[in-house]
């Protein structure tokens, strides 16, 4: 069956030192399942990442992972996942997974998770695609960085439009909910090519 939706998601692979990022984890990977969608991640199986995968496959979607040879050999690949893509290195990684994605949405995580929301961003921003971008709030763990990204517009290294390309929200349903309504509007070329 060709899922609803298919929507990437960054997040740790880290757990957090809080239940509510644990709890938000399994909440958007139920709520993908739930509406018969499928979840385009890392491909890891440890912290947020894996309780995010097992809570799609739990609700019944389906999950492509997508992760680097050198991860595999470190044991960190997720061997359940619906579609297990191993690639050679992180590039490969990125694009294929901003490829296989209806929309991104970046979830509490560290470096990681920072760049990866980042860089879909750069390339919305470059016009390589129109995919809808969220970033996920949990219990405002990303308020410092939000208003870190305010003071730069402030200081004339950014723009209100730029803003404009992202999505921010505390609740994981209506963001859920937005990302998916918006990406039916959108065009879903991505030009790899240009990355
Ligand atoms: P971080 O936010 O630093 O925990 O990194 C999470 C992101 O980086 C994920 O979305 C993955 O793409 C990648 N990543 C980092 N560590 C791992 C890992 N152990 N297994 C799989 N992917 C990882």
């Amino acid at each position: 069956m060709t899922p609803a939706f298919s929507l990437c998601v960054y997040c740790g692979s880290r757990p957090g030192n809080s239940p509510v990022f644990e709890a938000v984890a399994t909440e958007v990977g139920r709520w993908i399942g739930e509406h018969d969608g499928q979840l385009v991640y890392g491909g890891g199986n440890n912290g947020l990442m894996g309780l995010l995968a097992d809570a799609t496959l739990a609700a019944g979607g389906r999950v492509v992972g997508v992760i680097p040879a050198a991860l595999v050999e470190r044991e960190f690949a997720k061997r359940d996942c619906t579609e297990l893509h191993v690639v050679e290195n992180m590039h490969q990684r990125k694009s294929l997974m901003a490829e296989r994605a209806d929309a991104f949405l970046a979830l509490p995580g560290g470096i990681g998770t920072f760049e990866e929301f980042f860089e879909a961003w750069t390339w919305r921003q470059l016009g390589y695609h129109a995919k809808p971008i969220g970033l996920l709030d949990t219990g405002g763990y990303y308020a410092a960085m939000l208003a870190f990204l305010r003071k730069s517009v402030s200081h004339g290294f950014m723009s209100e439009w730029q803003m404009g390309l992202i999505t921010i929200g505390a609740d994981a349903p209506s963001l859920l909910e937005k990302l998916v309504t918006d990406a039916g509007d959108a065009p879903q070329r991505m030009e790899t090519s240009k990355i």
